[in-house]
């Protein structure tokens, strides 16, 4: 591991400074339970690490009139906990609760989660120059792709691993990023990017950008929430597909909705096609799998991911059908 050097800022600002100054050397660190894996892999040698723990005012839950304000620092056991979370959105605290060990989610931080790098064992491998890298070629295309992407691949084939990702892109949250030009608002939905935009990362995060916070709207008056994360174990494990879905129902039939699939695709995967076609109907099991076949049908699974179109299938009619009992 090539040594670094390590710097506390006490503000955004200093730490926006630190970046601007060490030209794409810096890494930014929260709770570095994945940034810690890449650096001891190889994968991100950096000059510098700017440990973000230490600005005070970042790891706040605030509710308020139009809704709910994580800021990055917050853990994703505190995120799973909060009352007004579990309260107005029961799917995002499903969805932190869902994720890796308690001692992970002690540490680990809702920014640290959504800028989390991909776990593509290709990737990950010191010796693999993909894509991802600067390489040529995508390894997983031909290679050991069971746990990679169905949708949306084309040059790279990773999935975006993070299990808050979907369920706050169903909620409609937005993400407040700082840099030295000020803070701008982005939605979640559009802070992602497909590999043939920008491989080399998975988000349009500028390399002098930073996430302040998560905004969550205030959901409408009988909004509901659910996630659903199929697995190979109960613990300690990402996503095989998830399925993140928000919606009104009213007397059993969806009003608005928002389906989201994670670990299909190298973003969080929107629904829209069964969304479009479930509106204002009364939700059922043959319904929904009529439903989601426009969407599936897309999927253009490798060699051997194929299984994931029906867990796929799964996850949502799960999610939805959870939906249409009390929360
Ligand atoms: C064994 C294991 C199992 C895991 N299981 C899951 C799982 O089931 N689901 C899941 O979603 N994740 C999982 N993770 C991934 C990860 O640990 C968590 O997502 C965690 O929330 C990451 O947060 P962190 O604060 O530790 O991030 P860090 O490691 O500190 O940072 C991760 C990345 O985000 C960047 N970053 C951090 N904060 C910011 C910010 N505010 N602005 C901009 N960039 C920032 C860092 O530069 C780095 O590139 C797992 C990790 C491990 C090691």
């Amino acid at each position: 591991m090539k040594n670094f050097q390590w710097t506390e800022p006490q503000t955004v600002e200093q730490a926006l400074a630190w970046l601007a100054k060490t030209n794409g050397k810096a890494v930014l660190m929260a709770g570095g339970t994945d940034l810690f894996t890449e650096i001891k892999e190889g994968v991100v040698a950096p000059d510098l690490v700017i440990d973000l723990k230490s600005i005070p005012g970042m790891a706040a839950i605030q509710g308020d009139k139009d809704g709910v304000r994580v800021g990055a620092l917050t853990t994703v056991a505190s995120l799973a906990a909060d009352a007004l979370i579990k309260r107005d959105f029961p799917g995002l605290s499903q969805a932190a609760e869902s994720l890796a060990t308690p001692q992970l989610r002690n540490v680990g931080t809702v920014g640290g989660n959504l800028c989390q790098r991909p776990r593509c064992w290709y990737y990950r491998e010191e010796q693999m120059v993909c894509r991802k890298k600067g390489g040529s070629q995508c390894f997983a295309s031909k290679g050991r792709n069971k746990y990679h992407a169905i949708f949306g691949g084309g040059i790279c084939h990773i999935v975006f691993p993070s299990d808050l990702a979907p369920m706050l892109i169903a909620l409609d949250a937005r993400v407040t990023i700082s840099s030295p030009r000020g803070d701008k608002e982005l939605p979640l939905a559009e802070f992602y990017a497909l590999p043939a935009k920008n491989v080399r990362r998975e988000n349009v995060l500028a390399q002098d950008e930073l996430i302040r916070e998560v905004k969550i709207p205030l959901a409408e008056k009988g909004t509901r929430s659910a996630y659903i994360k199929l697995k190979e174990r109960e613990t300690w494990d990402f996503a095989l597909v998830s399925a993140a879905v928000r919606g009104t129902v009213s007397g059993g039939s969806l009003g608005d909705s928002a389906i989201v699939l994670g670990g299909v695709a190298p973003i969080p995967w929107r629904l829209k096609k069964t969304e479009a076609a479930l509106k204002g109907k009364k939700l059922n099991e043959a319904l929904i799998k009529e439903a989601l076949r426009a969407d599936l049908q897309e999927a253009q699974p490798l060699e051997e991911n194929g299984y994931k179109v029906p867990l796929a299938e799964a996850a949502v009619l799960r999610a939805l059908l959870s939906l249409t009992r009390t929360q």
